[in-house]
């Protein structure tokens, strides 16, 4: 049921990305498509994989034996159940903002994290464009906030759906006409916005770490509400890698094993 939910809301919102990028795409694409496409999806493929014969519903089943056993924050406060996944929704963004942070200032942990960075184009795709290894830590950490927490199991499926959706939707190839970009950017990390995490200056990588909410940056001052060049001219991904063959399905999943490159 929890996949099923997960899946649909997941394929839904790319697809309804994949129309948008190709109608109004903000940049032009310096790959073919079809080449990152396949290293990005079959990335994506290959964690589903690993994920359904590992530790796929870890978190969710945490969850559930958390309220069995009335462990965790929410579960030994008696509060109204919306409160609880209020709050939960809350903390779990801010825990993952600040994963993303370490990703980026431990370096054995930026080994893993720099494969997504690698990508030279940015569009929907590029969300789902992670190490298995990443995907594996990232469930564990779930697993200890959703028990420290006590996350009922809604919480932790609406988590999961808002994530990805937010990441599906910002990284979109797009851009929402000034005003909303503006309006919208106050609440959520529009694809403007998580455009310059990608950007090869490392200032700019460096910055813009939120996922869904944009005020984890502005409050942790780690926000940059513009590029140094304009969003259709900057350089994307990483200086130490611009050679796309390097950048092949079976080269990312070996990189964290391999020297690591000065960015
Ligand atoms: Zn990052």
């Amino acid at each position: 049921m929890e996949v099923i939910v997960r899946l649909s809301v997941f394929f839904g919102i790319l697809i309804g990305m994949l129309v948008w990028e190709a109608w109004r795409p903000t940049r032009r694409l310096q790959l073919q498509r079809l080449q990152r496409w396949t290293v990005n999806l079959g990335l994506a493929l290959f964690n589903i994989l690993v994920m359904r014969i590992s530790v796929g519903a870890a978190a969710w089943q945490a969850s559930i034996w958390a309220a069995e056993q009335s462990v965790g924050i929410f579960n030994v406060l008696i509060l109204p159940s919306w409160l609880s996944i209020a709050g939960s929704l809350l903390l779990l963004d801010l825990a993952i903002y600040a994963q993303h942070v370490a990703a980026h200032r431990w370096r054995w942990f930026w080994r893993l994290h720099q494969v997504h960075h690698t990508d030279i184009d940015f569009d929907t795709t590029t969300a789902v464009r992670f190490h298995p290894m990443e995907i594996m830590l990232s469930m564990a950490y779930k697993v200890v906030l959703v028990l420290l927490l006590g996350a009922q199991p809604m919480a932790v499926i609406m988590f999961e759906v808002i994530l990805n959706g937010c990441a599906l939707f910002n990284h979109g190839n797009v851009s929402l006409p000034g005003g909303w970009e503006k309006r919208l950017r106050y609440l959520l990390v529009t694809p403007d916005m998580h455009r310059i995490h990608h950007s090869a200056r490392p200032i700019e990588t460096d910055s813009n770490y939120g996922f869904s909410l944009s005020c984890w940056d502005r409050l942790f001052k780690t926000y940059t509400s513009q590029a140094q060049l304009p969003q259709t001219e900057m350089t994307i991904g990483l200086n130490g890698f611009r050679e796309p063959n390097e950048l092949g399905f079976f080269g990312l999943l070996a990189l964290p094993f391999r020297r690591l490159r000065l960015r």
